[in-house]
């Protein structure tokens, strides 16, 4: 019984050796970085910032005003009674 512990601790230790050598080599297939499609697209989204509150948020998620980006239709139009022109 003892042996088969032993031979059960011998395998984890080869098999966490090779996991650990597997991960140190640079541009291994199993590491290699996978872009997600459109991922470039996402990251290279401009960032604004509400007028308001100052809450930034992705360019698509904001509201265009007449005065620049607000988060939400309720910003927007505080902004506007705000300051009317
Ligand atoms: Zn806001």
């Amino acid at each position: 019984m003892k042996f088969f512990l032993l031979l059960g601790l011998f395998f984890v230790v080869v098999w966490l050796i090779r996991g650990g050598r597997r991960r140190g080599l640079p541009g291994a297939p199993a590491q290699a970085p996978v872009a997600p499609p459109g991922g470039d697209q996402a990251a290279s989204e401009s960032i604004v910032a509400c007028l308001h509150c100052g809450l930034h948020l992705p360019q698509s998620e904001a509201i265009s005003g007449a005065a620049g980006w607000f988060c939400g239709d309720a910003h927007r139009l505080a902004h506007d009674i705000a300051q009317p022109r």
